[in-house]
C-alpha cells in the first residue's frame, strides 16, 4: 500500500493522478489539497475518503466543512479534517499517515509545503517547477541531508530520469531537452504582436493548465525546465540544451562521453511521467490511448529554437546562468506578466519585455535564503505591475 498526498488536487496534474489512484487498489490519497475549486475537491473527498483535506482559502475551508456536515453523505465520523493557509498546506504536506507527497501546485506557494514533506521524510513526487527554478540551492542540499527520493512529473525531466537509470553521472555530455515549440512554433516576433490568449491557449500536443500553456507559448516553460534540469541532474545550465521536436513523441535525451544517446519516447500523455514518478523504477499498467504507433508516425522532426522571437527562453538561460535571485525574478514577473495577459490587459510580447524589465532594474544576491526568495518574488510582481499602470513602456 502506498499511501499519497497530492498537494494541489483539483489542477490537471492532481485530477491525473487520481484517475491512476483510482485504478490501483494499493495506491490510496489519504491527503487532499486544493485551492478554491471547492466543488471538484468536494466530489473528490466523497470518492477518494482522505484523512485530511486543506482548503488554502480559509473561508472557503470552514464553507467546505459546513458543506459536508450539512449534506450528510457522510457521517460526521468519516468527515475528514479540514486545515487552510500556508500552515494548513504544510501540515498536509507532512502529514505522518502518507508515504508520497506529489507537489502538483502551480506557483511558488509549492516550496514551503515540499519543505515540509522533505523535513517529514516523504518521498517527493514533483510538478512544482518553481521549487526547484527559485529554490534548487536549499532544496537539493535538503535532499540529500533527509535523504529522501525526489521524483520529477514533468514528462521531460521524467524522460531525462529514465534515461539516467543505470549510468554513471560523470558519463553525461548533453541533456536534450525537447520542447513543442507551442502554439506559435515558426512565427516571427512581428506576427506574434496581435496574438491573444485564446490563441495561445491552443497547445497543439499536451493538455496543461492555461499558466503553463502560455508559458509553453512564450518558451518561458523551457526556459524553466533547464533550470529544474539543471538542479535535478547537477548539469551545467550550458550543457542542457533546448531542441524542437514538434510532435512531442520524444519526452527528452541524453547524450553520453562516447557518443551515445538515449531518449524515451511514448505519446504525449502526463500519465506516463506521473505513474512512474509513484510507482518507480516499476511500472503499472496505464491506460492511456492511442499508444505511440511508430508505422503511422514515421518520422521525426527537430528544429532549433528562436531565440529571437522568444525571448522568454533567451532570458530565462540568462537568469539560470545567473542564478541567485534571478530565476525567481525571471519567474515571478513572468507569472504576474502571464496573468495580466491572461485578463486582456496586456498583449503576448509584453510578456518577455517585462520579464526582461524585472531582469534588469532587480539586483541580484547569491545563494539566498527563502525569505529574501519570496522578498523578490513579491519585488517583482509589483515591478512588472507598476510598469504596465504607468504605460512607461519605453526600457
Ligand atoms: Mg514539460
Amino acid at each position: 500500500m502506498q499511501r499519497l498526498s497530492i498537494i494541489g488536487s483539483t489542477g490537471s496534474i492532481g485530477t491525473q493522478a487520481l484517475t491512476i489512484v483510482r485504478e490501483d487498489p494499493e495506491l490510496r490519497a489519504v491527503v487532499l489539497a486544493a485551492r478554491s475549486n471547492i466543488a471538484l475537491l468536494k466530489e473528490q473527498i466523497y470518492e477518494f475518503r482522505p484523512e485530511l483535506v486543506c482548503v488554502f482559502d480559509h473561508d472557503r475551508a470552514q464553507e467546505l466543512d459546513r458543506e459536508l456536515r450539512d449534506e450528510g453523505v457522510l457521517p460526521d465520523s468519516d468527515i475528514p479534517r479540514i486545515v487552510s493557509g500556508m500552515d494548513g498546506l504544510c501540515e498536509a504536506a507532512a502529514y505522518e499517515g502518507s508515504d508520497t507527497v506529489l507537489v502538483s501546485v502551480v506557483g511558488m506557494i509549492g516550496i514551503r509545503p515540499t519543505m515540509a514533506a522533505i523535513r517529514a521524510g516523504k518521498k517527493i513526487a514533483l510538478a512544482n517547477k518553481e521549487t526547484l527554478v527559485c529554490a534548487g540551492h536549499i532544496i537539493m542540499p535538503m535532499i540529500r541531508e533527509y535523504g529522501v527520493e525526489l521524483m520529477p512529473v514533468d514528462s521531460e525531466h521524467s524522460a531525462i530520469y529514465q534515461c539516467l537509470m543505470g549510468e554513471e553521472h560523470e558519463s553525461i555530455e548533453h541533456i536534450y531537452l525537447t520542447a513543442s515549440g507551442g502554439p506559435f512554433r515558426g512565427k516571427k516576433r512581428d506576427e506574434l504582436r496581435h496574438m491573444t490568449a485564446s490563441d495561445a491557449l491552443k497547445h497543439p500536443n499536451w493538455s496543461m493548465g492555461s499558466k503553463i500553456t502560455i508559458d509553453s507559448a512564450t518558451m518561458v516553460n523551457k526556459a524553466l525546465e533547464i533550470m529544474e534540469a539543471h538542479w535535478l541532474f547537477d548539469v551545467d545550465i550550458d550543457d542542457i540544451i533546448p531542441i524542437i521536436q514538434p510532435k512531442s513523441i520524444i519526452h527528452s535525451m541524453v547524450e553520453f562521453r562516447d557518443g551515445a544517446i538515449k531518449a524515451q519516447l511514448g505519446s504525449p500523455s502526463m500519465l506516463v511521467p506521473i505513474a512512474f514518478s509513484l510507482y518507480a523504477p516499476g511500472r503499472p499498467h496505464v491506460k492511456e490511448e492511442p499508444r505511440l504507433d511508430l508505422s503511422v508516425l514515421r518520422s521525426i522532426e527537430f528544429e532549433e529554437p528562436d531565440p529571437e522571437t522568444f525571448r522568454g527562453l533567451s532570458l530565462g538561460i540568462r537568469a539560470g546562468k545567473a542564478g541567485g535571485l534571478m530565476p525567481t525574478i525571471f519567474n515571478a514577473a513572468n507569472e504576474e506578466a502571464v496573468a495580466l495577459f491572461l485578463d486582456g490587459s496586456i498583449g503576448f510580447l509584453d510578456i518577455d519585455e517585462a520579464i526582461g524589465y524585472a531582469m534588469d532594474h532587480m539586483d541580484n544576491l547569491p545563494d539566498p535564503e527563502l525569505e529574501s526568495i519570496l522578498k523578490a518574488e513579491t519585488e517583482a510582481r509589483g515591478l512588472v505591475r507598476a510598469y504596465f499602470d504607468k504605460g512607461d513602456r519605453s526600457i
